[in-house]
């Protein structure tokens, strides 16, 4: 299976995330072509600030092997690693990560800094990035403008019902 295979999967964990009003953004950690982690954002759920996709995908890869070392394993998110996740992959020696769209506010794997690929560190992952990335890229942007949409709709509201109860006032 080739990194869209899995990086589908990963956009399906967003998916999940989506449905439950969480920012859509997905994992899947995969070993030898096989699943072993899967997560979705579940910070506001949880209100967790650690429960991101990643964090959760590795966490289960981690307890489906029976060791920290997630050694042969592949990373796919959909959204660049942010500073813990890229964090997480150093420690738990991830060889390689590939993502889909890049955060270019938060991104800590090429964007503002690359962790996975720093030499101090006595672990570097290979990085893959773009795979699915329009896909990956127009979940989020989907999901934060109904946000803005639905905050202006409940705005407008507010604003009507202001004018509705002024012109109640002067019919008195
Ligand atoms: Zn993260």
């Amino acid at each position: 299976m080739n990194h869209e295979t899995f990086m589908k999967l990963a956009l399906e964990e967003a998916k999940k995330a989506e449905a439950i009003g969480e920012v859509p953004i997905g994992a899947v950690v995969v070993q030898h072509g096989e699943v072993i982690g899967r997560g979705h954002n579940l910070r506001e759920t949880e209100q967790n600030p650690t429960y991101h996709a990643e964090m959760i995908a590795i966490n289960q890869a981690a307890e489906h092997l029976g060791s920290w070392r997630l050694e042969d394993c592949v990373l796919y998110a959909t959204l660049e690693p942010c500073v813990m996740c890229a964090g997480a992959v150093v420690m738990s020696r991830i060889p390689v990560v590939v993502y889909g769209a890049t955060d270019p506010k938060g991104g800590c794997s090429g964007s503002l800094m690359n962790l996975l690929r720093e030499e101090r560190f006595n672990h570097r992952a290979t990085v893959i990035r773009g795979i699915c990335q329009e896909e990956c890229s127009s979940v989020l942007t989907t999901f934060f403008r109904n946000i803005r949409k639905n905050k202006a709709a409940r705005h407008k509201g507010v604003v009507n019902l202001k004018v509705e109860s002024t012109e109640e006032e002067m019919k008195e």
